[in-house]
């Protein structure tokens, strides 16, 4: 039977230095993550915030900081399945099930790092988005920019990414739309004075109220008027909304819903850890640089606590890779 020693279930900043953290000790690690990339909410929430309170790098980002982690796992043997959300985690005797909708993953050991949960893009709230989304009339991520090549595009959203998406269209598109609620933009000033010298039509302060056959209706906020707006694509870049979800059914749980680590990031099921956000504990803070600590714990402790029936590294990162 095919398993991996570990399985952590989330690609946040945590789950992405514990999976580093676990090969280097010579684990055999699989990551598997709800959404379409790496990075949790550093890099979704808030990709271009400085973070200054990581050890050794001054000053980061959400960008920078996923982009170092990746490169760091790069130095060990991994395999990171994205686009699948872990549903259920049920241990039958020495292993451990995940269930995703489209398959079942095997472990030995399960480091949650799922953090404050499913990332999920903050929607419009009007009616027929569901079905527009369906046709490819609208989306939140943009997966492949072709699809928009010769077509005229509204982005809405008055952050960086709405408006380092609507540059990077314009000259791409037939033209571009930004639709954004207030008279200021929340992006970075250069990426403004882009924007107001670029051919991009910009429409402040109007909100989406509607969709129609042939585009969007915005209206202008405090006041009794609506304009249709005939486009052939909708870009929503309303930020994020995280969702929690129990998936490991007997897993002692705060009253706010978060997982009782006890010692060693351990929790009540035997070979299950949990590290980062999710967790918590008396003194514990949600940080980088915490979880990042907590990771290496869990993983240390497995490695004493679990029968992985192979050899593992032991020592510091320099005598392991060291020459
Ligand atoms: C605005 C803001 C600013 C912040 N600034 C700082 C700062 O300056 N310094 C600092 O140290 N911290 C900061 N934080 C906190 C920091 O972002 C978190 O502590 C950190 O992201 C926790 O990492 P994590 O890997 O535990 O969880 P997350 O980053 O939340 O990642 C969890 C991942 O798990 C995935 N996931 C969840 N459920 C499942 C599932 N069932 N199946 C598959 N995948 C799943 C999610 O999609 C997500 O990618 C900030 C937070 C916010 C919101």
């Amino acid at each position: 039977m095919k398993y991996s020693d570990l399985i952590i279930v989330g690609a946040g900043p945590v789950g992405l230095y514990a999976a580093y953290y676990a090969g280097m000790r010579g684990l055999t690690v699989k990551i598997i993550e709800n959404f379409d990339e790496a990075g949790g909410q550093p890099l979704n929430l808030y990709p271009e915030k400085h973070i200054f309170d990581v050890a050794a790098l001054p000053e980061t980002d959400g960008v920078k900081l996923t982009k170092g982690l990746l490169e760091q796992l790069s130095n060990i043997d991994y395999e990171l399945i994205t686009g699948q959300q872990v549903l259920k985690i049920i241990k039958n005797q020495e292993l451990f099930d995940l269930q995703t909708e489209k398959d079942v993953y095997k472990a030995k050991a399960v480091l949650l790092a799922t953090g404050n949960g499913l990332l999920k893009p903050r929607k419009l709230g009007v009616e027929g988005e569901a079905e527009a989304v369906e046709k490819g009339r609208l989306a939140y991520f943009i997966k492949n920019l072709d699809d928009y090549a010769g077509k005229s595009v509204a982005v809405l959203g008055g952050g960086d990414s709405a408006l380092d998406w609507a540059l990077e269209l314009e000259s791409l598109a037939s033209e571009v739309h930004l639709i954004h609620r207030r008279l200021q933009f929340r992006a970075h000033e250069s990426t403004v004075e882009a924007v107001e010298k670029s051919s991009i039509v910009i429409h402040t302060p109007y909100t989406a109220s509607g969709l129609t056959d042939n585009g969007l209706l915005i209206s202008k906020v405090k006041e009794n008027q609506t304009e249709e707006l005939q486009v052939d694509k909708i870009l929503v870049f309303y930020g994020f909304l995280t969702e929690s979800t129990e998936i490991v059914p007997g897993l002692e749980l705060t009253p706010r819903m978060q997982v009782l680590s006890g010692p060693a990031m351990r929790t009540n099921i035997p070979g299950l850890y949990a590290a980062g956000d999710v967790c918590d504990y008396e003194g514990k803070l949600p940080l980088i640089s915490v979880g990042f600590g907590e990771a290496a714990v869990a993983v240390n402790d497995m490695t004493r606590q679990v029968n992985f029936e192979h050899d593992l590294r032991k020592g510091h990162s320099s005598s392991i890779f060291g020459k």
